[in-house]
Formats: structure tokens, sequence, C-alpha cells
């Protein structure tokens, strides 16, 4: 009798309020890889199983979803993006496209005419790699398209800026004047004027002039950029914010259940002292994940710290944010306090340097299970690797510049170029690789990630499995922020985070990802997004 109460107490506990079947379910566990069907309650995974087991535990008021067919995974979860910066850009110029000067200058002529008399224009996304020119464009470049609106257009990396004549001025950025102290302002050589080039924290001194958003055009921003992310099946997103501000919209789309995804905030290291009040809040979808250190630069800029000088460039070897001892000490400061960490190292030098940074930190504070990440973590050797494995650092890394930086065996050489963003190695060296969009310098959409490290050309032994691509973005980015026990995989118990998708990537075609839709996004048990079908 007791055993067949307890049986039925079970059974109303695990009534549905959603239920998903006919579906192809990718669990991602060892026990059951495949179902049919997920039962969902109060945003949590209730069961997966059949058809017939999952529709037994309809409850009388449930929804059901027939997904004649299409595949179910967890929820993608992108571990590297700019909320604030991507927000922006959505009402930003775009430049990714543009493949050459005068086609720029068009694109900016035709912006102007658009905006008032003195607006600034601000674009970004452009790669003066894919110009018919072959150059970077000069404020002369920008003058010559307009001269009456101010205008700050930004390289596809975010490490340099152009600006123009009105720009430059309302900065006052002169022959002489214009100073920065960790940026360069780029001057002709030849007269002592400045080009209008603009590179690292030099950028800020033509940005900090363009009026600042107010809360209310933020709010509008985020909610924006939030639904653009679900549409492409992010159900979290690690987002690297610039201030509390970002909090404080972020909580306030909370409050009016605007914020449709998890965000874990991942929080420059010049507020660690701030930290801990700006997430004094008590709301699930937003937490704290870690804290950012910037170890060196870009590849793109050439300011990405090597350990040799850039191939096509032997005058450097890139940007040391800081000196040793001052990393280490910054590092130390994190750990001590129980935070994550999560260190931008792109240059093998830069990575050498904080991962003895970090096996010196950690043999003093013996911290186990700290789950430290290095962002990027693109130019890499055997040794390197080893080191990552040996002091369990998590590689988080952003596929999707395989493809955007087409020009890496010329930066760098062909023997550095193989162990740039070599992901296979990683994995198989036991390395936890959890997968990012960096957006919005790359677009924001995982399935385009899963699509260039699984289908890449240059160095054919990185490439991944489909299986270990979408690793990346569900189950490894789940243990990258120590959330492995309640999603990044569809099993009982766990938080109802889904994404579904038109086609099934495990078995299509590798260039066929690039072509799947993401149906329907469910965050918490709700359905967030459906797509629309012409
Ligand atoms: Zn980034």
């Amino acid at each position: 009798m007791l055993n067949r109460y307890a049986l039925f107490q079970n059974r109303t506990m695990r009534s549905a309020d959603l239920i998903l079947y006919n579906a192809k379910v990718y669990t991602l566990t060892p026990k059951k890889p495949q179902a049919q069907a997920v039962a969902i309650k109060s945003g949590k995974i209730v069961d997966v199983g059949s058809n017939t087991q999952i529709l037994k535990l309809k409850a009388s008021k449930a929804s059901t979803v027939d997904l004649k067919g299409r595949t179910v995974v967890p929820g993608f979860v992108d571990c590297h993006m700019h909320m604030r910066s991507y927000a922006k850009t959505l009402e930003q110029v775009e430049l990714r496209d543009v493949i050459s000067i005068r086609q720029l200058q068009d694109k900016l002529r035709r912006a102007a005419t658009k905006n008032p008399a003195n607006a600034w224009i601000t674009a970004r996304g452009f790669d003066e790699e894919k110009f018919s020119e072959k150059r970077l464009p000069s404020r002369f470049d920008l003058d010559k398209a307009v001269s009456d609106h101010p205008i700050l257009i930004t390289r596809v990396c975010g490490h340099l800026s152009v600006a123009n004549t009105k720009a430059l001025e309302l900065a006052n950025i002169t022959r002489t004047g214009g100073l920065s102290s960790d940026g360069v302002v780029e001057k002709d050589p030849r007269t002592g004027k400045p080009t209008g080039i603009l590179l690292e924290n030099a950028q800020d001194l033509v940005a900090r002039c363009i009026p600042k958003l107010d809360e209310k055009e933020l709010l509008r921003i985020f909610e924006k950029a939030c639904r653009k992310a679900v549409k492409k099946g992010l159900t979290t997103v690690h987002s690297i914010i610039n201030d509390a501000l970002d909090v404080s919209i972020l909580c306030e789309l909370y409050r009016q259940n605007k914020l449709k995804l998890r965000v874990r905030l991942i929080v420059p290291v010049d507020y660690l002292e701030e930290v801990d009040k700006m997430v004094a809040f008590k709301n699930d979808r937003i937490r704290l994940g870690g804290i950012k250190i910037f170890a060196d630069g870009s590849l793109g800029a050439h300011t990405a710290a090597l350990r040799n000088p850039y191939t096509d460039d032997k005058t450097t070897e890139g940007i040391l944010v800081y000196p040793n001892r001052e990393l280490e000490r910054i590092l130390f400061k994190v750990n001590e306090k129980g935070h994550q960490i999560a260190v931008h190292a792109i240059g093998d030098k830069a990575i050498e340097r904080v991962l003895d940074a970090f096996e010196k930190i950690l043999r003093i504070s013996g911290r186990k299970n700290h789950r430290h990440r290095i962002e990027h973590a693109s130019v890499l050797n055997e040794k390197l690797i080893r080191q990552m494995k040996k002091l369990g650092i998590i590689a988080s890394v952003q596929p999707h510049f395989i493809v955007s930086d087409f020009w890496i065996i010329r930066r760098l050489g062909v023997r550095r170029a193989r162990w740039t963003y070599a992901l296979k190695s990683l994995i198989r060296n036991g390395v936890v690789v959890c997968g990012g969009s960096d957006c919005p310098i790359e677009p924001i959409d995982p399935l385009l990630g899963i699509w260039a490290a699984t289908t890449r050309k240059s160095f054919p032994q990185e490439k991944l499995t489909i299986e270990e691509a979408i690793e990346m973005y569900t189950k490894n980015a789940a243990f990258a922020s120590s959330e492995e026990n309640v999603k990044g995989t569809i099993e009982r118990g766990k938080l109802a985070d889904l994404t579904i998708l038109s086609q099934d990537p495990y078995t299509i075609r590798a260039n066929c990802i690039r072509k799947t839709k993401v149906d329907m996004t469910i965050v918490d048990g709700e359905i967030v997004y459906v797509r629309r079908r012409r």
C-alpha cells in the first residue's frame, strides 16, 4: 500500500503543464541520449521519454506541442558577448559586408541623409582586409563622404577606429593635443597631423564625445538585443558588462517581464570593489558570472601579445596590458575573493603569462573547482594546452573567428596559424571548451559558430564533430558558469531551457548547419520565441 501511495504522489508531482512530443530530443546525457518527448512543469523538466510515456503526464490544463519530427537540444548558451555594445550596433551602420572604401563612403553618405544635421554617425564591423584598396580608411576618406556630421567607424575587432575631421575636432585631437596613456592616436609622419586612426584606448577620446543614450533608450535597445538573442536559440548569455548601468537596465527589463533569457554577468575587474553591491538583487535570471581581466589586445589590430613578432609586421609582438607582477597581484586578489576569473588572452605570450600566473596563485591558494577561464585562447601550442588541462582552466572560444580571421596565415605564419583556434587539440587533451560569439564582433548565432567549428577548411585536424560543437554551447557552457547540475542537458529536474531546430544538425551535412533555423526557444518553461512560417 505504502508503495502505491508513494507512486501516486510521485505521479501528481510529475504532472506537466507543457509537453513537447513527436520530436527528436538530443538529451546529451549518456544514459538515454535520445527521446521523443519532454514534459515541463513550473520551469523545470519533469520527464523525458517516449511519446506514450510523456503524454500520460498531461495535466488537464497542460498544453501540448506537436513538434512534427523537429530536433530539440538543450538551450544554447553564448559564453562571451557584449550586451550593451551589441544593443548599440542594432542602431549603428553595419559595415560587415563592405568591400571597398568607396562602398563605405556611400553607406556613410546615405546614413547622413537619414540623420538630423550635426548628429553623430557611428558605424562598425569594417575590415580593411576585405577592401579592394587593401588599406585602412583615413579621416580624409570619411570627410569626402560626410563632413558636416561627426563620424566614428570601428573596425570589426573593436580595437581600432577611424574618425572624420569633425569628430576629431569635437574631441580636440589636434597635431599636439589628444594624448592617451594606453592607446595610439596615429599621426602622419610627414605632417604630424592625426590621420583619424585611433588604436585601443585612444578610441575613447572620440567615443566619449558621443552623447550618451538615456535609460529609456537603453531599455529599448537592450530589449531588442534580447529578442534577437532568443531568436537565435539562446537561452542564456554570458555578457561582459560595461558598468553598473548595464546591470540596472537588465534588472529593470526583468522587473517589466521583458528579460526573456538568462544573463550571467562578467564584470570588469575595475569594479571588483563594487561587484557585491552591483549584484545585490534577487532574481534567478541575472547572476554574477565572473570577473573580467584583459591580458592583451587582438590579432586583427596586431595588439595580441605574441612570443615572437608578427609575420606581417616584424616590428611588433603586440601589447601586454600588465607587467607580470601586476597581473599576478590582480589575479591573486580576485581569486582570494572567491570569484571566477575570465581573462582575455589571445596571443601565445599573453596566454603563457596568464597560465603561469594562474599556476602560481592556485598553488598558493590551493583553490579547487575555481572554473577560471581564458577568453579567446586563440594562439596556443602543445605546452599551453597541457598546462590549461593541468590547472583546470576553461577555454572560452568563439569559433566563428576561424571564418573571419581568413588572413591568419599571413599574420602569424603557418606554424603558429596551425595552433590558432586549436579546438580539437584542446578537447582531445581534456580541456573544457565552451562556445560563444564575442558579439557584436561576430554574429550572435550559435549555429554559425557550430558550423564554423565543424566545417573549417584550414587546418582540418582541428575540426570538431557535431557532438563536440554542440556541447560547447550547451553542456560545457553550463559547466563554465558552474551550472552543470541545473542545465546543459535535457534530463529530469533540470531547467526547462530548450532550443528547437528546423532540422537535425547531427544527421545533415555539416555545410547545411548554417541553414538550420531556430523554430522555437523555451526559457524557464516559457515559449519565448516561435518562428513564423511563410
Ligand atoms: Zn569580447
